[in-house]
């Protein structure tokens, strides 16, 4: 069983003294993918000067030059792997950047050749902001090559670009769904990736303020039994003494199964 680790929101607003302090004692033991935005447009959030929440400014990474310095150092290192997390990551008044921006595909073209020349790093995973994707964002993403990591992640044929994959991936969730018990609405991680013609997709479990070890235990063993894999997803940005107790009770606890391996998110699509 394949266990990854997922956090969102590197940006210009990073400090790397932030990252250290949440993850020294955790990328020692687990890579961490960083859904990285490569030019941020500030929003309303912990972490990000309140003055940018409106300002409409753009912010490269690079500008930001000792986290620029520092990520290098760490994908070097092998302690965090690079995902592209949407382009500037602004919010429109009808929806997330790529549920509403007018060009999701010029913005995965402009955020991947941005990011893989300034930190040395491939990337291959996209992480929508919001965990929000039209059907066109999808379909961008999909032509990009790019595997999808998510959390609530849709696969209702409506809600999806058409192609072979659909029905049948579909399907394979309705029947997991129906074995576990579960009706139409209840919340599933589903624990295998999906895969489609030029991409794939797996879903990941969230840990947020409130998350407790036990929830995560629960979705773990269940994908554990099923003969799947785990990914757990946070935002540094959160994560206080509490959510980092949780973390790290929840990596103690997955080590202690001779099976799991730990592995950097992309080695889930593998
Ligand atoms: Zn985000």
């Amino acid at each position: 069983m394949r266990v990854a680790l997922r956090d969102d929101d590197t940006s210009y607003f990073t400090s790397p003294e932030r990252l250290h302090h949440v993850y020294d004692g955790v990328w020692t033991r687990i890579p961490v993918c960083l859904a990285t935005v490569p030019f941020a447009i500030g929003y309303r959030r912990q972490g990000i000067p309140e003055a940018h929440w409106t300002s409409g400014e753009t912010f490269p990474l690079e500008r930001n030059a000792a986290l620029v310095t520092e990520l290098k150092s760490l994908v070097a290192a092998g302690r965090v792997t690079i995902a592209l997390h949407g382009c500037t990551h602004q919010d429109y008044p009808d929806g997330y950047e790529f549920q509403a921006a007018p060009d999701p595909e010029a913005r995965l073209a402009r955020g991947m050749s941005y990011l893989q020349p300034l930190l040395d790093a491939r990337v291959s995973i996209f992480v929508p902001p919001h965990n929000a994707l039209s059907k066109r964002g999808l379909a961008a993403v999909s032509a990009a090559g790019l595997n999808h990591l998510g959390s609530f992640l849709s696969f209702r044929p409506s809600m999806r670009p058409w192609e072979r994959g659909t029905l049948r991936n579909w399907w394979r969730v309705r029947r997991f769904r129906r074995a576990t018990g579960r009706r139409r609405h209840d919340p599933l991680v589903y624990p295998f990736v999906l895969r489609y013609r030029r991409h794939a997709e797996f879903g990941c479990h969230s840990l947020v303020p409130g998350t407790t070890l036990d929830q995560l235990r629960r979705g773990f063993d269940e994908a554990r039994e099923a003969g799947g894999d785990f990914c757990l997803a946070t935002h540094y940005w959160e994560i206080d003494a509490a959510m980092s107790g949780v973390l790290h009770r929840f990596l103690d606890y997955a080590s202690r199964f001779t099976d799991v391996r730990f592995v950097a998110a992309e080695g889930l699509f593998t």
